[in-house]
């Protein structure tokens, strides 16, 4: 509630941004509106990146100034938005309470892939990840994850549906653990993949988890979005260490969630298993001897993701010899593996490497250097023209 001008509570006005498909139905019928509204405003906001209910010209003028009174479309703020020398676009976002997460656009070819963040921080702490060394601070709201993808489009300009989309995959990778955020996640998922939001289709959009194998059951009963896991080693031992979310949810349980939920799909569609190469840790050849013994049997695709170094770690990337050489026999097993191309790393954009401003409630940060880049990423901004 807000004080009003009088001394009387005036309420606070809803944030329509982050309502999905059917939360804005359950709103239009509560203003003793007809259920095509909630299509209506969706496709206004989402397709047509508008925010002002004035402009939403095929609703009626009464019901836009209702709107107006009672409701708004507000998207987190952009602080900072840099463009790395590979065409990499990220975009540091303010949010209510003063902090900040980090969104990476990825253009390759016709694609452009748009990296989401799900929460403030991360409460993981995996041991090569810089956003878990910032601590955890708290979730995104539904409004602020899809906001991140209204702004990514805005960026480009008006909307004009001749134009080949600038976003054409999301993938929820960037900061946090998206299933430990799980009803909005959910719900702005369901916006990015819904006909009159942005149409991505489910393919084309894919979930990142380190292994909350619950979540992961009832992720595959409620949506069926694409599904990645952060696997990082092969046998529970190293994972332990690496991925701290293994002592709670082994291996197996993680693989065995992971049939489950290839079984719930109604086409045939790969995990894919994430793996961080890191010098002398999980990169030697009898652990991907290891490794390809483990996945036998699961339809899936290997990523390895080459560590992308960051200040407090003392981690390093192997060289290309013994990246080619994890990756062959991985191969020769009979898997298809491929090494994810290191982007935006010169603007500090590459996997890991997200940080924004995270007020850490767990005072985990203290434990290492700050590893802030928003100072970084303010030396060598430019400003978005577009907006
Ligand atoms: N919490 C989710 C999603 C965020 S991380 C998850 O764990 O899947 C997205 C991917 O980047 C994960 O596979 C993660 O393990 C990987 N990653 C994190 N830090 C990295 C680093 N420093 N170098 C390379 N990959 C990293």
């Amino acid at each position: 509630m807000l004080a009003g001008e009088n001394g009387c509570e005036k309420q606070e006005k809803v944030n329509l941004l982050g309502f999905s498909r059917a939360k804005m139905e359950e709103f239009f019928l509560s203003l003793g509106e007809k259920r095509f509204r909630a299509t209506q405003v969706i496709q206004w906001i989402h397709q047509h990146g508008v925010a002002d209910f004035e402009q939403m010209t095929n609703i009626s003028k009464p019901l836009r100034l209702k709107l107006t009174e009672v409701a708004e479309v507000r998207s987190p703020e952009i602080i900072y938005h840099n463009i790395s020398k590979d065409g990499t676009k990220k975009w540091v976002m303010r949010l209510d309470g003063g902090n900040s997460v980090e969104t990476v656009l990825i253009p390759e070819g016709n694609r452009g892939t748009l990296c989401v963040s799900s929460q403030v921080g991360c409460s993981l702490d995996c041991s090569f990840c810089s956003t878990g060394k910032q601590g955890f601070n708290r979730n995104l709201s539904a409004a602020e994850i899809i906001g991140q993808v209204w702004v990514a489009l805005r960026s480009f300009g008006e909307y004009d549906p001749s134009r080949e989309k600038p976003i054409t995959n999301v993938v929820m990778m960037g900061m946090g653990e998206p299933l430990l955020n799980f009803d909005n996640v959910v719900d702005a998922m369901s916006l990015m993949m819904d006909d009159f939001g942005y149409g991505i289709s489910k393919r084309r959009l894919t979930l990142s988890t380190a292994g909350v194998v619950p979540a992961i059951d009832k992720l595959g009963d409620l949506t069926d979005v694409s599904l990645a896991i952060s696997l990082h080693a092969p046998d529970d031992a190293l994972r332990n260490i690496l991925v701290p979310i293994n002592k709670k949810y082994p291996i197996a349980e993680l693989l065995a969630a992971c049939h489950r939920y290839l079984g719930k799909l109604s086409d045939r569609r790969k995990i894919t298993v994430e793996y961080t190469l890191i010098k002398g840790v999980n990169d030697q050849p009898e652990q991907a001897r290891a490794l390809a013994q483990l996945l036998k049997g699961i339809p899936c695709k290997i990523n390895l993701i080459p560590f992308n170094p960051f200040p407090s770690s003392d981690y390093q990337r192997p060289s290309k010899a013994a990246i080619e050489q994890f990756q062959h026999i991985l191969g020769y097993a009979g898997h298809v593996a491929t090494v994810r191309t290191t982007r935006g790393d010169d603007i500090d954009a590459a996997c890991g490497q997200l940080v924004g401003r995270v007020d850490d409630k767990t005072r985990r940060s203290l434990k290492y250097i700050p590893v802030t880049s928003l100072d970084t990423v303010g030396i060598n901004v430019v400003a978005d023209k577009a907006l």
